[in-house]
């Protein structure tokens, strides 16, 4: 049994319709999957969902750079008037830092720039500690950024705030200092890439329990099906690799990955289905 930790259903990429993901998805063992939300309308669309299929769970959070005309802590507000407004929601996210390497740093009117970042990322750790769950943490080159906002929160508050980081593309001893601060890392099908061997390391370095595995779908299709708009069913494909880099059969992979994510997303746990 698998869940899909990380995936945006529905999409418009997608052809098929919901109902068919799903169930294409519990046919391989995909017994669960979490949509993610990545602004306020796309959070409302991610929860109807939810509501709508037993199997389905939702995190809505705001992306760096959605929502970037409006005061952040009205944001934040519509943010958390909709955590209250469903029962199936079980982490805020995803929500941290994307930076832009090129010379794209100048600011456009989509941009958030990074001191803005910085504090509608903080703000959601805020909510996320509020309403006790998990965050799910995006990171396009912000590491430091990552961890700054992180241990600045649990030193302010002597608490820390716990969640995932998901679609892992960095550096082991990024990957540890997460770990420390008791962080989960997720896995997305880049690890099946060529270009994605770096993150072997971590891959097989990660405490079994402390891994989860996502698609990330409709991005990130599977090496082999990179032509294809990705789907949850291909969770599996990224659970086998990830299996075989830590040289641990299939089966060990997947009991660890779905004990976790019932760890992690507790609220889910809570919440017995039949896919
Ligand atoms: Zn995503």
């Amino acid at each position: 049994m698998l869940i899909d930790t990380h995936c945006h259903v529905p999409d418009e990429s997608y052809e098929k319709t919901p109902a068919q993901l799903i169930s294409e998805a519990s046919a391989e063992g995909v017994e669960k999957l979490i949509t993610i939300g990545t602004n306020l309308e796309d959070s409302k669309i991610v929860i109807k969902t939810a509501e709508e299929f037993e199997s389905v769970f939702a995190a809505i959070g705001i992306y760096p750079h959605e929502e970037v005309q409006r005061p952040i802590d009205e944001t934040i507000q519509k943010l958390r008037e909709l955590v209250d407004s469903s029962n199936k929601i079980v982490g805020i996210g995803e929500c941290g830092f994307d930076i832009a390497t090129e010379t794209v740093n100048v600011q456009t009117q989509t941009q958030r720039p990074l001191d803005e970042q910085r504090m509608l990322f903080e703000k959601q750790i805020e909510l996320a500690m509020e309403k006790d769950l998990p965050l799910i943490i995006h990171n396009r080159n912000g590491d430091a950024e990552v961890l700054n906002s992180l241990k600045r929160f649990a030193n302010i508050t002597n608490t820390n705030p716990t969640g995932v980081a998901h679609c892992f593309t960095s550096t082991w001893s990024f990957a540890k200092q997460l770990l420390d601060l008791g962080f989960y890392i997720s896995f997305s099908a880049i690890i099946t890439y060529p270009s994605g061997k770096p993150i072997w390391e971590t891959a097989q370095k990660a405490p079994l329990d402390k891994v989860l595995v996502e698609t990330d779908a409709p991005f990130l299709s599977p090496q082999g099906l990179r032509n294809k708009v990705n789907e949850p069913k291909y969770v599996k494909m990224t659970a086998k690799t990830l299996a075989d880099i830590r040289n641990i059969s299939f089966e060990e992979l997947a009991n660890a990955t779905y004990e976790n994510s019932c760890r992690l997303f507790k609220k889910m746990a809570a919440q017995p289905t039949k896919a």
